[in-house]
C-alpha cells in the first residue's frame, strides 16, 4: 500500500506537539505538512488536498481551530478530521455543533495512540471510495447516495461530516435492524475507537437535525437506533 502518498496537514501552534505528531506520522510513512496557525493550515489543505487534517482548537491568529472545522464541514466532500483539544468540555462542545469531526483527542495524549486513531479513520474513509455504484435510497424526501458519498433533502445536497454520513450510511446498509449504540460504535467509529456511546447520540442528532423528521430514523428504547 503507497501510503507514503497520503498526506496530512497538521495544525498545531505547538511546536513540541506539533513536530512530536508529525515524526510518528513519518515514521507510518505519511506525508506531513505542519502548519502553525489556522490561516496557513488552510492554505495548505488548499495546496495538498490532504487525506486528513490534525487539527489544534486552540490557535494564535484571526482564526482558531473552530474555524477550521468549520471550512472543512462545509467542504464537499469533506475532509476528514481530527480535533486535538485541550479539554473534555471543548470536545462535548465541538461535537454538539454541527461540525461533526471525526474524532479527538484531548491533550495529553500518547502519540501512538494518536496514529492508530489517523490509521482508523483513513481505514473507514477509504472503504466507502471504489468499487460500484451502490443504489441510491430514498426515504420520503431524503436521499442517501453511498457512491457519491452525499445526502440530500428535497434535491439539495445536506452537508454532513465524514463521520455522520458513515452512520447514515451504516444505518442503511443494516436498514429494518434494530442496532444498539455499540454495534453503531464498532460497525462505524471501529474496534479502535475509545469513545463511549453518547457519542453515538450527538451523531443521530445531528442527522435528525440535518435531514428532518422524513428521515425514519427511530430510537429503540433499550436497544438503540433503527432505520426504516
Ligand atoms: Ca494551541
Amino acid at each position: 500500500m503507497a501510503s507514503d502518498e497520503v498526506s496530512v496537514v497538521v495544525i498545531e501552534d505547538d511546536p513540541h506537539i506539533s513536530d512530536l505528531v508529525a515524526m510518528y506520522l513519518r515514521r507510518d510513512g505519511f506525508r506531513v505538512v505542519q502548519a502553525g496557525d489556522a490561516e496557513r493550515g488552510l492554505a495548505a489543505i488548499g495546496r495538498e488536498s490532504p487525506r486528513l487534517v490534525i487539527v489544534d482548537l486552540g490557535l494564535p491568529g484571526e482564526l482558531d481551530g473552530l474555524d477550521v472545522c468549520r471550512q472543512l464541514a462545509a467542504a464537499t466532500p469533506p475532509v476528514p478530521l481530527l480535533i486535538l483539544s485541550a479539554r473534555d468540555d471543548e470536545v462535548d462542545r465541538i461535537l454538539g455543533l454541527e461540525l461533526g469531526a471525526d474524532d479527538y483527542v484531548t491533550k495529553p495524549f500518547s502519540a501512538r495512540e494518536l496514529v492508530a486513531r489517523v490509521h482508523a479513520i483513513l481505514r473507514r474513509t477509504s472503504t466507502h471510495a471504489g468499487g460500484q455504484a451502490p443504489p441510491v435510497v430514498e426515504f420520503a424526501n431524503v436521499a442517501v447516495d453511498t457512491g457519491r458519498r452525499e445526502a440530500r433533502r428535497d434535491g439539495e445536497v445536506v452537508a454532513l461530516a465524514t463521520r455522520e454520513f458513515d452512520l447514515l450510511a451504516f444505518l442503511v446498509e443494516n436498514q429494518g435492524l434494530a442496532l444498539s449504540r455499540q454495534q453503531l460504535l464498532d460497525g462505524v467509529w471501529g474496534p479502535d475507537w475509545y469513545g463511549d456511546e453518547r457519542t453515538v447520540d450527538v451523531h443521530v442528532r445531528q442527522l435528525r437535525k440535518k435531514l428532518g423528521t422524513d428521515l425514519p430514523l427511530a430510537t429503540v428504547w433499550g436497544v438503540g437506533y433503527r432505520l426504516g
